[in-house]
């Protein structure tokens, strides 16, 4: 996939990469998630699936460095998250990673369109990636929510007073800001009824194909395995969840 703002080519091969992971909640007797590797090439969509519980969340925050491994290595864009202090890992996040979560954690009293700036504000980065191709960043951010099927007229309001359908369209615009290299979602699609989903599904992608990221979307929604090039079955992987229960 080429991308028209930036040259993903001399960068790494993968945009993540999990080795030998091993992640253990505090105060747990078994480890959440156990996995040998995982690895998410640049410009992939992967659709990671399993029913609830299984460690898809836990596997998104040790991804975007949220979550540290206590076995194992996790890198981003060719960077281990464990040897950076916290601030490290906050600007390699931002610069990098758009996340779009499942309860959208849009600012509520902010406007559309300043929600969908916050990581341009946040990350030098991104503000070049994004004024590189629309000369702002308010020009960037308004063509995206019009990609999004997001009106103007909708721009200036506060996100709060959005339906749950333009809001989760806001959250993707924020994720999508400054083409990050990796794009996470949490389940984005489950506050969505059925012809909601399909649009969604269908603008995110539209929108993250020009962007040229690379995708990690978490769902147990097995109908929207069609929109990706691979999908992973976490629970297959996941040596935690086959480990035999104790007796
Ligand atoms: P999924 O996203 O697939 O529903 P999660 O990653 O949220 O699964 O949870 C995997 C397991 O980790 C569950 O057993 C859950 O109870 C446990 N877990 C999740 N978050 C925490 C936490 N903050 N502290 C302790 N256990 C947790």
């Amino acid at each position: 996939m080429t991308n028209p703002v930036q040259d993903r080519s001399s960068g790494p091969a993968h945009a993540l990469q999990l080795r030998s992971v091993r992640y253990a909640y505090p105060g747990a007797t078994a480890p959440t998630l156990d996995l040998e590797a995982l690895s998410l090439p640049c410009g992939e969509r992967l659709m990671l699936r399993g029913p609830s519980g299984c460690g898809k969340s836990t596997l998104l925050s040790l991804a975007a460095g949220v979550l540290l491994a206590q076995d194992g290595s996790v890198e981003l864009m060719g960077r281990a998250w464990a040897p950076m202090s916290a601030a490290q890992r906050d600007a390699h996040r931002v610069d990098h990673v758009g996340y779009i979560f499942q309860q959208f954690n849009l600012l509520p009293y902010l406007g559309v369109l300043d929600n969908v700036l916050l990581p341009c504000r946040l990350s030098k980065h991104r503000r070049l990636q994004a004024t590189s191709l629309h000369g702002s960043i308010e020009a960037a951010g308004a063509a995206l929510l019009d990609a999004l099927e997001l009106p103007a007229a909708v721009h200036r309001r506060p996100a709060s007073e959005l339906s749950v359908g333009q809001q989760q369209r806001v959250a993707a615009a924020r994720a999508l800001i400054g083409q990050p290299d990796v794009v996470i979602a949490d389940e984005p699609t489950s506050a969505l009824d059925e012809d909601r989903r399909e649009a969604f599904m269908r603008l995110l992608l539209q929108a993250h194909g020009r962007a040229g990221s690379a995708l990690l979307f978490v769902t147990h929604d097995a109908r929207l395995a069609h929109h990706f090039d691979r999908v992973v079955d976490l629970p297959s992987i996941n040596r935690a969840t086959q480990a035999p229960q104790a007796r």
